[in-house]
């Protein structure tokens, strides 16, 4: 499947794009990811990403295109793939457009997933991270935690809150979400694209996702 996942952060993107990957071998793309490992790694683009990712800013358009111009030509996403966390500006959402276009790919649907927010600021509040950047498993401190305090149960590295969880960066990512990113789920309602979903259950969002794909 080639999908996009648009909702505001700790909506369950990540969440349900990793369900997703284990129905028909389609590949997960989450540019947060990408740019949280070249921050770690302290590549060129990490260094550019790190300070607008610590206020809870967008990194520039210029650098997000870059990343996923390569990343979509790799043989990996000729199964599928599903974009978690990207377009999240309306020039990003033409200029791939205009790059799947370039490289023959049609999109199957874009997904908005829709959560009300006092669950979202509240989740993102909770929310832990596995800091290792090839891992990057997610936990929330009340539903749930890894087995043992503050380890990853994947991979053994330390579970911490992410630099942009405090409260404070939280209502920015938020406020920048709202602003950016939530003209998206117009942009594709007029290409016919888009299927929004209200819900919490990450389970009944990926059974809403396999209806509307026909599976
Ligand atoms: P996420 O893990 O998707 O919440 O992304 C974490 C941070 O990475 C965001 O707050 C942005 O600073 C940056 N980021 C991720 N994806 C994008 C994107 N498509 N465009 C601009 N910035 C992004």
């Amino acid at each position: 499947m080639k999908i996009i996942l648009l909702g505001a952060p700790g909506a369950g993107k990540g969440t349900v794009a990793k369900m997703l990957t284990k129905l028909d071998g389609s590949v997960q793309i989450s540019t947060g990811d990408i740019l949280r490992g070249a921050v770690q790694a302290g590549t060129e683009l990490g260094k550019e990403a790190d300070g607008y990712m610590k206020r809870g800013d967008l990194v520039p358009d210029s650098l997000i295109m870059g990343i996923m111009e390569k990343r979509l030509q790799e043989s990996d996403c000729q199964q599928g793939f599903l974009l978690d966390g990207f377009p999240r500006t309306i020039p990003q959402a033409e200029e791939l457009n205009q790059l799947l276009a370039k490289l023959g790919i049609k999109l199957d649907m874009v997904v908005n997933i829709d959560v009300p927010r006092d669950v979202i600021f509240d989740r993102l509040c909770t929310r832990r991270t596995c800091e290792n950047a090839k891992c990057q498993a997610i936990y929330n401190v009340k539903s749930n935690p890894p087995q043992q305090e503050g380890i990853c149960d994947k991979c053994g590295s330390p579970v911490v809150q992410r630099a942009d969880e405090t409260q404070e960066a939280i209502a920015h990512r938020l406020d920048t979400y709202n602003q950016k990113t939530a003209p998206l789920a117009g942009f594709y309602e007029k290409e016919g694209l888009l299927k929004t979903i209200t819900g919490t259950s990450s389970d009944l969002v990926v059974s809403g996702i396999q209806k509307a794909l026909g599976k």
